[in-house]
């Protein structure tokens, strides 16, 4: 079997375990998942009405259009139908982009520690990944935009970072456009956008029309809590649109996600309770946890950081055994960091009282 260097050297993503799995190993029950920055309130409920009634039509394909969501995601953010591709998850966008837009030689700029999906997909195309290290962690886009060179077709900013939770300022984003060459694919990707409380934070959608190639990723995964379904989107100029559109599958979102993420788009008192809760239970964790006297950094997303001072897989482990998950960044360069999404009240009192005891 024959297997192109490139992919010889991939290494595979490692998910999180499923939580009853963990369960069955731990001899747990009932424990809470703050590892991978869903939502916890659940599905939005118009979404999963939606759903039920498009059963009886399994037996159909899926609109290969995907007519519905586009008109109504093309109204709600200003933006023509032709400009928006829908993918299985945003990261199949990811994807996407890498498979059209790369081949090998070609070097693809990225934050790190970011999404580890750009360097995967990166990789997976043939092309070079390079990785420009977090300042402050924060995204180094002066850096970044140094390391560009004529091989460089795409930059990935990942704006607010997973997993620090940081943004970049619009200044400062400005100030990079205007250093890249309108060849080279900027995506931005926004999977935690709604969440950011800064005024400063720019949105990718804002340079769509400018001449700057500024592709915006979205997702349905984590403030419309429909993680499960797999929908997501990106948003760029109509050309780039038009290549993706040959490489892509037709029926590359199912029927249940095109009418689930329609309905919890037009789900504004999901949306706002999801968002109020996160602010909130944000607040209330980021308190509680620096009383205890440990560093937590400060975020825009639904998640954070926070600097245990010993080792993270160890904490990790003890947190487990009391039914609480959380995600050690062991994988992401701070070995003595967890990152700690939002639960809900009942599960941020839990994560607290279990992070007092196991410390
Ligand atoms: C969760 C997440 C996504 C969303 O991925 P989906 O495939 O849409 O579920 C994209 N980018 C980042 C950085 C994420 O953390």
């Amino acid at each position: 079997m024959k297997v192109p260097d490139y992919i010889a050297k991939l290494k595979a993503y490692v998910p999180g375990k499923p939580i009853e799995e963990l369960e069955r190993e731990y001899g747990i029950s009932g424990s809470v998942k703050l590892a991978s920055n869903e939502n916890p309130i659940g599905p939005s409920p118009k979404a999963v009405e939606a759903i039920k009634e498009a059963l009886k039509d399994l037996h159909r394909y899926p609109d290969g259009y995907n007519y519905l969501l586009r008109q109504r995601l093309g109204e709600k953010l200003q933006v023509s139908s032709s400009e928006i591709v829908f993918g299985n998850g945003s990261n199949e966008i990811i994807e996407l982009l890498a498979r059209t837009f790369l081949q090998e030689g070609d070097e693809v700029i990225m934050p790190s520690p970011s999404f580890l999906m750009y360097e995967i997909m990166v990789q997976a195309a043939g092309a070079r990944p390079v990785k420009v290290s977090l300042k402050d962690l924060a995204v180094d886009l002066e850096k970044m935009a140094e390391r560009v060179s004529g091989d460089t077709r795409m930059v990935f900013v990942n704006n607010p970072n997973n997993p620090t939770g940081t943004i970049v300022s619009r200044d400062a984003f400005e100030a990079f456009l205007d250093r890249i060459s309108s060849d080279v694919i900027v995506v931005m990707d926004e999977a935690y956008i709604e969440f950011v409380r800064a005024e400063v934070c720019p949105r990718g959608l804002d340079y769509l029309h400018s001449e700057k190639a500024v592709v915006t990723l979205r997702t349905f995964s984590k403030a419309y809590g429909l993680a499960g379904l797999r929908i997501g989107y990106g948003v760029m100029k109509k050309d780039i649109a038009d290549y993706i559109n040959r490489v892509r599958q037709p029926f590359n979102t199912n029927m249940l996600a095109q009418v689930g993420a329609l309905a919890a788009l037009n789900d504004d008192a999901f949306f706002e309770r999801t968002i109020r809760m996160v602010h909130e239970e944000l607040d209330f964790l980021y308190e509680e946890v620096s009383k205890m006297g440990l560093r937590c950094f400060p975020t825009q997303a639904n998640f954070f950081l926070i600097d245990l001072e010993q080792d993270a897989n160890e904490v990790f482990e003890r947190l487990l055994s009391r039914g609480v998950i959380v995600r050690a960044m062991t994988a992401y360069e701070y070995p003595k960091y967890i990152r700690v999404n939002v639960g809900l009240p009942e599960e941020n009192q839990r994560f607290v009282e279990a992070l007092k005891e196991v410390l």
